[in-house]
């Protein structure tokens, strides 16, 4: 009876079940979802929130695509267990579905993902490690083994990509009021320029000082992504005019890139995360400015990352633009139009 597990009180009938028969179950059960959906246990209602904080692009952008929740015992009752064990072994066991992530049984839903790697928990101690060094001591990063095999990654796929010329044009918004107050003419290039390094505090990609042009996939992205919900703003619409480098994160279209670790660091809290607070450093783009230093280093022009304000938005930034924009960009016209609110995050 010590090594028996222990039922949620309030059913039955039931029998006592030893922790051997309740991890055969499991196994079982882990291969019904394998077979059914192609995925596995990610995690379940208890760690949702924590697996939300690692993997902050899964559960915005893949969420209902790749992400599945469903009732657990729906999915029990649903898979072909039953008829494997008698019918009192079988109401006993229904309620002992393990999480592999936080091992806690009976959880009501369970959620349904499979990693495109197979270290995702040895993943998240490093993205716990990565962002502690990031926030405490970030010069010591390329300490950290994983650090190390980002950089030596990025420098490899910067000898394998080619530029590319941008067929569609690019968007970028500005506040009306912002524009109006520095009596930037709407119709100047210069006006959807990034801001001088004077005024440049630090972003997702950028160090503080060093100004870079972000810029979306669509009018509506761009907007969103000023985070000024329901205040007036300018979209310039801008066409690319040299072809660029692109370290790819993201493909255009929207789907994850071929390689398994740009895969995970996309969705994981060290690049993906949304901006929270405006502190003097955001701790939470401490990782992201590396990976650009990283890119800048290999080569490459511009970033391709996915939005964290909407699911399907593509948003690029351009790491070193020029001080004459015009020799880069050309604007094809602007729109006025009304910053929306951001995608809801589950
Ligand atoms: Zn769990």
């Amino acid at each position: 009876m010590d090594e028996a597990v222990e039922l949620p009180s309030g059913y039955g009938p039931y029998l006592p079940i030893s922790t051997e028969d309740a991890d055969s179950f499991n196994d079982a059960f882990s291969d019904e979802l394998d077979s059914s959906f192609s995925s596995s246990i990610a995690c379940c209602d208890n760690c949702y929130a924590d697996f939300r904080a690692h993997w902050p692009d899964v559960t915005f952008r893949r969420d209902g695509t790749e992400l599945m929740s469903m009732e657990t015992h729906w999915a029990v009752d649903e898979s072909r267990l039953s008829g494997a064990w008698s019918p009192a072994e079988y109401s006993s066991l229904r309620r002992l579905v393990q999480c592999p992530r936080c091992l806690t049984f009976d959880s009501a839903n369970i959620y349904l993902f499979e990693h495109r790697f197979s270290d995702a928990r040895d993943m998240e101690d490093d993205i716990d490690a990565l962002i502690t060094i990031g926030s405490v001591t970030p010069f010591l990063l390329l300490e950290h083994s994983f650090a190390q095999r980002v950089l030596a990654e990025v420098r490899a796929e910067g000898a394998r990509a080619k530029v590319e010329a941008l067929t569609q044009p690019l968007y970028r918004a500005r506040l009306a009021d912002d524009v109006a107050h520095l009596r930037q003419p709407p119709d100047d290039p210069a006006t959807y320029g990034p801001a001088p390094a004077s005024a440049t505090s630090e972003g997702r990609f950028n160090h503080a000082g060093v100004p870079m042009l972000y810029l979306a996939d669509a009018g509506a992205v761009a907007a969103a992504e000023l985070g000024a919900v329901g205040q007036a703003c300018l979209v310039g619409t801008l066409r690319i005019m040299a072809p660029l480098k692109i370290f790819d994160l993201i493909r255009a279209d929207g789907e994850s890139v071929d390689s398994d670790l740009f895969d995970a660091l996309a969705n994981s809290a060290l690049l993906g995360a949304p901006r929270t607070g405006d502190g003097w450093i955001k701790r939470q783009y401490v990782f992201s400015r590396y990976v650009a230093d990283c890119a800048r280093s290999a080569g490459f022009h511009a970033i391709r990352y996915g939005s964290t304000k909407t699911q399907a938005g593509v948003n690029y930034v351009i790491l070193d633009p020029p001080n004459d924009l015009m020799s880069l960009v050309r604007l094809e016209g602007y729109a006025c139009t009304i910053c929306p609110a951001p995608a809801h995050r589950y």
